[in-house]
């Protein structure tokens, strides 16, 4: 069997039968530094970004010049999110367009079903933590004390309204606004007038009724594009010929994005330093937030270092019998980003890059598989949302019993799907799985409080978990499409590609 290097599967490499001679020592060291040059530079970046926040820390700095200095980072976030448009649509349309419709429908079932056994594994193992750890059983009147200005918890929904919304979303009534925009209920109070089995003198007789209405808010609606992109791509398929046009068009615009988010790269090691140091610089009143949360912020970032850094890589270990912390490695830059940006939606350009380039992910594969895992693939989120409801539990004295447990395991789960790729996109969620299990929601404020930290962790083991899933299927489909085998897996064009 022909053996491809990574590059390869983007149509640059050379077969390895082809070389020859073995390079000397030196140019072997060239070599080595020159494919790890990104990822040298990134954690270069991470490295001096702590030196030189805690560094700056020390000058008394006004607010505004805060916002100053941490604008390289910025500029790498607007950056990453001017891209992700573009990318998510063109891939999805181009990959659904290029792929058979009985092995796309495969491949998004073994996605999905990776997805799922792996977002309820983090959800057990976040409630394994807060009940070995007991968050909030020493530290009440200390936690009670903690929730600043980024304090004030959302407006809770209800749950079949968080449920129906997630389905809204997923059926925009319109294309181009949700490009930008959000469906989410909100509520008002209607008086609905008598009501006719009261005592008709007294004036409690107005029956009041809180009645659910739609808003949109900003917010791309990322999971309404991704089933259009999808949808779109099928039926070009089905067109044949006639659709062939417009694949290619999406096919360009893919490439053309991608090129933009290889330049892009070279930046992110200087945004993300600029990210760290500036949140550091920020970081208001630290003793105080561990003083009275901390056992809350180790139970999640433990659990996050257990799933990402035991769990994931021995699953795909077992599955694929590769090393997984090469694979890790490989995608480096794109961890960083997630760690400095707290977003999936923002790190999928760089996850995208990394695993082709570096993990010799194919095309088909990581530009099918990475925008679905980024808006519905949340470990880390499902994780920490569980030791956040068995932390309020315990804050409020109110024990769990086994169907609860479960409840929070089954809910975090399916909360985590609708929790969107920005920063404190999971505690938005977290309010379903208190609902559903009778707890207040006013503590949410606690977690909003310290999600700021949480959510770096959370964000790495997201897209750490979307990242292995891509390699896992690559692993599935170089078995089955072996030159001896019959491919059930064609990625062929229907009609002729670019590539
Ligand atoms: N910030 C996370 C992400 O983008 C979502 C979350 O808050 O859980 O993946």
């Amino acid at each position: 069997m022909r053996v491809f290097r990574a590059e390869d599967r983007s149509g640059a490499g050379v077969p390895e039968e082809e070389k020859v001679a073995s390079p000397s020592f030196p140019a072997k060291v060239k070599k080595v530094l020159s494919d790890n040059a990104l990822v040298m530079l990134t954690v270069t970046g991470v490295v001096l970004g702590v030196f030189v926040g805690l560094g700056v820390r020390n000058v008394e700095l006004s607010r505004t010049q805060v916002l100053y200095f941490g604008f390289p980072g910025e500029l790498l976030v607007r950056l990453l999110k001017m891209i992700i448009l573009p990318l998510v649509v063109c891939s999805l349309v181009s990959g659904a367009a290029s792929i058979d419709p009985r092995a796309l429908g495969r491949l998004g079932g073994w996605a999905m079903l990776f997805f799922l056994v792996t977002t309820l594994l983090a959800s057990a193992i976040g409630v394994l933590m807060a009940y070995i750890v007991q968050p909030g059983s020493a530290s009440i009147s200390a936690a009670k004390g903690v929730g600043g200005p980024e304090g004030a918890a959302p407006q809770p929904r209800e749950i079949v309204d968080s449920f129906l919304d997630l389905i809204r979303n997923i059926f925009p009534s319109n294309l181009v606004a949700a490009a930008f925009q959000s469906y989410v209920t909100s509520y008002k109070m209607v008086n609905v007038g008598r009501n006719l089995t009261d005592d008709l003198s007294s004036n409690s007789d107005l029956a009041v009724e809180k009645v659910p209405f739609g808003t949109d808010v900003d917010g791309m609606n990322i999971l309404g594009l991704i089933v259009f992109a999808i949808v779109f791509g099928v039926a070009l398929r089905k067109l044949g010929e006639e659709g062939e046009i417009l694949v290619k068009f999406f096919n360009s615009f893919n490439e053309a994005t991608m090129v933009l988010v290889s330049w892009i790269m070279w930046y992110a090691p200087v945004g993300i330093m600029f990210l760290v140091a500036a949140k550091i610089v920020e970081m208001e009143d630290v003793a105080t937030l561990f003083a009275g949360l901390g056992k809350y912020i180790a139970c999640c970032v433990i659990g996050h270092v257990v799933h990402g850094g035991l769990v994931l890589p021995l699953i795909y270990f077992l599955i694929t019998r590769k090393n997984p912390y090469t694979f890790l490695w490989g995608i480096f830059t794109a961890l960083a980003t997630a760690f400095g940006t707290s977003s999936s939606s923002a790190t999928l350009p760089l996850m995208m890059k990394c695993v082709e380039e570096r993990n010799g992910v194919s095309k088909h594969i990581s530009r099918f598989v990475l925008p679905i895992g980024a808006t519905v693939n949340m470990d880390g989120a499902a994780l920490f949302q569980c030791v956040a409801a068995v932390f309020i539990a315990q804050l409020n004295d109110y024990p769990l019993n086994f169907i609860q447990v479960l409840t929070i395991l089954v809910t975090a789960t399916a909360s985590s799907v609708g929790a969107a790729g920005i920063p404190a996109g999971g505690v938005l969620t977290l309010a379903i799985i208190l609902e559903a299990i009778g707890l207040p929601t006013h503590d949410l404020s606690l977690i909003l409080a310290v999600d700021w930290m949480v959510d770096r962790t959370c964000t790495v083991i997201n897209v750490e978990g979307d990242a292995f899933g891509a390699g896992i299927l690559q692993h599935f489909v170089d078995l089955q499409s072996g030159p001896d085998k019959d491919s059930s897996i064609r990625f062929k064009y229907q009609a002729s590609s670019p590539q």
